[in-house]
Order: C-alpha cells, then structure tokens, then sequence
C-alpha cells in the first residue's frame, strides 16, 4: 500500500503562542493516527525548535519552508540544512511558487538546493505549477516539464526514495479556486510519467501531492483520484480541525503502489 502525504506549510502565520497550541493539539491527536498516512508540519524557522521539541516523540514530523543551498558562510539572513537538522527537522519544502515569483528562485537554484538537502537526508518536497496564464495559453505541460527536469537534474534513482513532488498551480494557491479532481489527476499522470523517464520503476514510490486551496470540504474527492497521493495545505493548516479533518479523509483511503 502507497502511504499518503500530507503536510502543512503554515508559511508566515501564527504567533508563537498559537503555533505551539496548535503543535501540542496535533500531538495529542496524533496517538490515534494509524501508521497509514505521513504528516508533516512546516512552521515558521523561529517558531520551527518549539514545535520540533513539541512533536519530537509524535507521529508528526517537522520541516522548514526553505533552505539556502549553501552549508554555511556569509549569507546574511539565510539558514542552512545543517541548522534545520540540528534542532529535529526532517523535512523542507523547496521551489514553493511564493519562493519562486516573490523571491525569484530560479529552477537552477531550486536544484542546488535539493542536492544539498538531499545530502542531508530530508524528506524533500518539490513544488511544481503553473500560473493562470500558463495554463490559459495551453502551457501547463510545457512548463512544468521545464520546472521538473531542470529542478531535478543530477538526482539519482537511489535518492527519489526521499523526493515528494507537490504539483500547485499558481492560481489555486491561497484564491479559495481548486484545480478540478480531474485537472489535478491529469497533471500528476504527466509528472509521473516525467519521474518515469528519469528514474525508471523508482518513480513509483515517489508521492505526488496535490496543492492549492485543499480544504476540509475537497480533500476527500482530491486524495481519491489514483494519481494523488497526498496534500500540501496552506491555509487550512492552520486550523487544527480542518487540518484534521484533511488526515482523517487522508487516513481513509486505501492505494496500492
Ligand atoms: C501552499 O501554499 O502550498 C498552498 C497550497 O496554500 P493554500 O492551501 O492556502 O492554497
């Protein structure tokens, strides 16, 4: 059976008052989680070692946002994987579309970064989309075919084990609109297929989340489409009973690999 993913990227949200509530309800919540279902949460980096100490004995796991691709030096502002190891972390996020378009990372960056993050050992996610008008003029394909191999070259078929794409379109990030169950399938067969041809029988057991508005309300329909095979929240992360709620629909579903 392929374990689903889901994981919340509370991206810069929350006091920390409220981020280490909702770190201890997930915690508690969490004993009764069956070993069917990853979860993950990606704080905010100040708040990332309260939480990590939080859920260090959960089922839960605890990741970064981002990282610099670099391992240490003069990089004022930035924090390395090293520093996100050391305090419990397991699992970054890279090439969100925020980190892309507001911060302009290019696909080239996005892959220094993943081979380093790799060599730590993350769990890594992978965010791929395309914006609105990408997808209006019929470039959905196109460009995140691009986003993939170019964000992914040098990658072995023996790290892939660590690797989770998440596919969010840019226009379902954060506007309350979802790609359809269909849309998103559609997308995630094309990426699988893109897996295929770089890693071989590998790319099967790489999990291809789908992220964009998943709510409480959609999650269940998403998560059943057999090319998706888990979540990555934004906003409904935030809130510990629609994020629950996502898991408990998560926790339902059963696939094969
Ligand atoms: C995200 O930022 O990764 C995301 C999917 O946000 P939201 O769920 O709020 O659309």
């Amino acid at each position: 059976m392929k374990k689903l993913s889901v994981v919340g990227n509370w991206k810069m949200n929350l006091t920390l008052e409220e981020a280490r509530n909702l770190a201890i309800r997930l915690s508690n919540e969490a004993v009764n989680l069956e070993d069917k279902v990853d979860v993950g949460v990606c704080p905010p980096f100040v708040f990332l070692k309260d939480v990590c100490d939080i859920l260090k004995d959960s089922k839960i796991c605890v990741g970064a946002q981002n990282m610099n691709a670099e391992r240490s030096g003069a990089y004022t502002g930035e924090i390395s994987g090293a520093m996100i190891k050391e305090i419990g972390c397991s699992l970054v996020i890279l090439g969100h579309s925020e980190r892309r378009t507001i911060f302009h990372e290019s696909n080239s960056l996005v892959n220094a970064k993943l081979h380093t993050a790799l060599t730590y050992d993350f769990n890594t996610i992978l965010c791929v989309g395309e914006s609105l008008e990408e997808r209006e003029t019929e470039r959905t394909e196109e460009v995140v075919g691009i986003q993939l191999s170019e964000s992914l070259k040098g990658v072995t078929k023996g790290q892939v084990r660590k690797l989770i794409i998440a596919y969010e379109p840019v226009w379902a990030i954060g506007t309350g609109k979802t790609a359809s169950p269909e849309q998103a399938n559609c997308v995630h067969s094309f990426i699988r297929n893109i897996l295929k041809n770089q890693f071989g029988e590998a790319a099967q057991g790489v999990r291809i989340q789908y992220g964009g508005s998943v709510n409480s309300k959609n999650a269940k329909e998403l998560l059943s489409q057999p090319e998706i095979d888990g979540a990555l929240v934004g906003g409904a992360s935030l809130d510990f009973e629609s994020f629950f709620s996502i898991i408990s629909d998560a926790l339902k579903i059963e696939k094969s690999s």
